[in-house]
């Protein structure tokens, strides 16, 4: 029966058919781009909604490439979270093709002062790269930040409402109770932090995408990889990151749970140093495993940095 409805949408060109509470057995279609705003809708709409996540646990989004079942679950779909500012390279053209002809909600809409970073326009070559010129990218990952990871769920909250006014209630009122918990969360970040002298918090990881946390918290990040995992950094890129890790002997040198450990590995050895136990960065864990949700990422994430920057 629920293939029926899908067809009838199909058909009526313009529309979807009103969700009424009377109707009550209709739930909000919703998709989200990748787990960990899969996470924060799931938080928000409980049962109300019917969810997919496009990119899940443990897979790279920068890399991501949409599949057949995607594109049907995005033409169903009358809510499209996604995060915005670049993150997920491929959505447009998803939401085109799918047709996607619901509401789209940007999560990232409206983060303070969004960082951007140089990112050299290349053809994969790093010899080519130097005589390309560098132009300046939104920084995507802002959930890094519990501030912005707040934002997003005003926003989520605000998108479904507008999409299902009968259960706007509801929503709004998950909404509120989730708020809570990811302040009192922002606040144990900082404790932990703040345990860690301030000369000593610098960290290696796989690619560029803590700088919010670091502005967020205090911390210093470098990475070999800009903000996206696609590019591939210069053999003078690496070198220059070694002689770094050598001359202000930082300890914390961390991989990643959705891209390869292979370059960071490598340049560990290089410096002489250790690879500390994986973050979870731009994806969860599965269900169940050390990162499964939002709330738990940083839960994982933080004690791990500060047990890495303790030793530097
Ligand atoms: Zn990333």
């Amino acid at each position: 029966m629920r293939r029926r409805g899908f067809v009838f949408s199909v058909l009526a060109a313009s529309a979807f058919p009103p969700i009424s509470p009377a109707a009550g057995q209709t739930r909000l279609k919703v998709v989200a781009s990748f787990s960990i705003l899969g996470d924060m809708v799931r938080e928000v709409g409980g049962e109300r909604i019917e969810l997919t996540v496009l990119v899940g646990p443990d897979q790279d989004a920068h890399a991501y490439q949409p599949t057949p079942a995607d594109a049907r679950a995005v033409a169903a779909a009358r809510v499209l979270v996604v995060n915005g500012l670049g993150f997920e390279g491929w959505i447009d053209r998803l939401a085109r093709s799918a047709p996607f002809r619901g509401s789209r909600v940007v999560a990232s809409q409206g983060v303070a002062d969004p960082l951007r970073m140089a990112q050299e326009a290349h053809e994969g070559q790093s010899t080519r790269r130097a005589q390309r010129p560098a132009r300046a990218v939104p920084d995507p990952h802002c959930w890094q930040d519990l501030a912005n990871g707040r934002l997003y769920v005003r926003n989520i909250a605000a998108g479904l409402s507008e999409a299902d006014p009968a259960n706007a209630a509801f929503y709004r009122e998950r909404a509120a109770a989730y708020d809570q918990r990811l302040a009192a969360l922002d606040i144990w970040v900082r404790q932990q932090i703040a345990i860690v002298p301030a000369d000593k918090r610098k960290v290696i990881t796989g690619h560029d995408a803590f700088g919010y946390f670091g502005r967020a918290y205090g911390v210093a990040f470098h990475a070999p990889t800009g903000i996206s995992t696609d590019e591939e950094p210069s053999a003078r890129e690496v070198a220059a990151l070694i002689r770094l890790i050598r001359s202000e002997r930082i300890k914390a040198i961390f991989i990643e749970n959705m891209s390869n450990p292979r370059l960071v590995e490598q340049i560990a050895r290089d410096a002489g140093g250790v690879v500390g136990p994986r973050l979870y960065v731009d994806a969860l864990s599965r269900p169940g495993g050390p990162a499964g949700t939002y709330e738990a990422m940083f839960r994982h994430n933080v004690p791990a940095l500060v047990a890495g920057m303790l030793r530097n």
